[in-house]
């Protein structure tokens, strides 16, 4: 039996189900701040699922899908059907360790934790064996935490000059997830306030990666252009500690 198939015509009709009501409620918080919802992608987050969930997204048309970990990532294209793991766009959202930087680079779509110098060099690199250019988020700190990943404020202007610089890597912008315990609205509002600063520099680099199950509205309210949604669409994971 073919792995991918697991789990069958259920878990597809629950999947088309969340998905219809996650769309549902990116085009209200587009409605309501006045934006086409062509402008938000809307990216499934599926790191502790199977790769049969991500199948079976890819034949609701939803491509874009991220995962948190080189491995797992990796694992997930290798079960997958060739045609599959090609039509997918990857995009890596969890810590990076720079070790495993390299590797990235040769599968990912976009990487949006990029959160420190030393990584762009070996993320050039290994988007240097493929065609298409990597996009790459910044990941901003909004409190400066360096225990939680994200670049502190300070030290954004040079990572995005460095990945500008960088053949086989696009800047696409920046990306962050709000503080524990922090207002999501205002959290935003300050990323907003952040992406304003950068495009001084770099008008091209607009893109906004904000917003999860939990607070996707107040992201989008905020010029949020890629929400990353794990939850809401594929139910609950296990704890797992990152
Ligand atoms: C897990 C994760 C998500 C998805 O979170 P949900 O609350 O399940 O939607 C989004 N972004 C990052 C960086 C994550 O690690």
């Amino acid at each position: 039996m073919d792995p991918t198939h697991g789990g069958g015509d259920e878990r597809a009709a629950q999947l088309a189900t969340s998905l219809g009501a996650v769309r549902a409620r990116i085009g209200r918080a587009c409605d309501a701040a006045g934006r086409d919802p062509r402008e938000v992608t809307l990216i499934a987050v599926t790191k502790t699922c199977p790769a049969a969930d991500v199948a079976a997204l890819a034949r609701l048309g939803m491509l874009d899908v991220a995962e948190s970990k080189d491995q797992e990532a990796q694992r997930k294209r290798a079960e997958l059907p060739a045609e599959t793991a090609s039509a997918v766009r990857w995009h890596m959202i969890g810590r990076i360790q720079s070790n495993k930087a390299r590797a990235i680079g040769s599968w990912a779509h976009a990487v949006h934790s990029v959160d420190r110098l030393k990584l762009v060099g070996p993320l050039g690199e290994g988007a240097a064996e493929r065609a298409e250019p990597l996009d790459v988020f910044v990941q901003v700190s909004l409190d400066d935490d360096p225990e939680r990943g994200g670049a502190p404020q300070g030290q954004v202007a040079a990572i995005a000059e460095a990945v500008a610089g960088r053949d086989g890597l696009r800047l696409r912008g920046l990306m962050a997830v709000p503080p524990i315990g922090a207002d999501p609205g205002q959290s935003f509002a300050r990323l907003r306030e952040l992406s304003g600063h950068l495009q001084h520099d770099h008008p091209s680099a607009g893109a906004l990666s904000a917003g999860m199950s939990s607070d996707l509205e107040a992201a989008v309210a905020n010029g949020s252009t890629h929400v990353r949604v794990g939850t809401a669409l594929l139910g609950r994971r296990e704890q797992i500690v990152s």
